[in-house]
């Protein structure tokens, strides 16, 4: 049988999760994916937060505009909010206030709230640091944690729910013997 779709996407994690709920209102989205479950990979294995301070640029401005989706999603989309406050700290030694201030100078640029803080803020604010070459840190206070399963379900069930059609089709999986087979 031969199924016709307007959208293939392949793999199921948060990328191809996402990519298939935005393209799914009235469309047929294929999504391919060659695990049994979803986000096997490297969604499964995030770290949960959510922060502008990534250090390509391109990132850093697809991550903050997503903040407004992840902080008031579509009504019915999640059942409890996605991100909780958290906030983020990057230190530097003495030696690094430049790199401190391009980082900083980073994350303002792209509108994210964040500010240096001097030596003794960053050690009120994370008691653990070893003080001797502390430099001070730039906190990004609206940094958040974010709960990916959450989000990655959300993101699965909308695409289901306004697909017109929509198949999980593992286009490869392992056999019990460990043999490598296609489909
Ligand atoms: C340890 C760790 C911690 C992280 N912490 C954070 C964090 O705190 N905050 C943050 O924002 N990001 C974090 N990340 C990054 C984030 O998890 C990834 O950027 C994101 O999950 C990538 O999603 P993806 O859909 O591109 O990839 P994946 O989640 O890897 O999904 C790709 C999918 O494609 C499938 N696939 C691949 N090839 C094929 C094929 N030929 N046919 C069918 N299916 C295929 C794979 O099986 C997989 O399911 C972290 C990453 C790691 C590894």
């Amino acid at each position: 049988m031969t199924t016709r779709s307007d959208a293939i996407i392949v793999g199921a994690g948060m990328a191809g999760a996402s990519a298939a709920y935005f393209l799914s209102g009235g469309r047929s989205v294929t999504v391919v994916e060659r695990e049994g479950a979803p986000a096997y990979h490297s969604t499964g294995r995030s770290a949960a937060q959510f922060t502008v301070g990534i250090a390509a640029a391109t990132m850093r401005r697809m991550a903050q505009a997503s903040r407004a989706f992840f902080a008031a999603p579509p009504e019915g989309f999640a059942a409890r909010p996605i991100l909780t406050p958290r906030g983020s700290l990057k230190t530097a030694a003495i030696g690094q206030e430049a790199e401190l201030k391009a980082w900083l100078d980073r994350l303002v640029d792209v509108g994210a709230d964040a500010h240096h803080v001097d030596a003794a803020e960053a050690l009120r604010l994370f008691p653990a640091l070893r003080p001797d070459d502390l430099a001070g840190g730039v906190w990004e206070p609206d940094a958040q944690d974010i709960d990916v399963d959450l989000l990655l379900q959300g993101y699965l069930r909308g695409a289901r729910a306004t697909a017109r059609a929509s198949s999980w089709t593992p286009a490869w999986r392992r056999s019990s013997a460990g043999a490598a087979s296609g489909s």
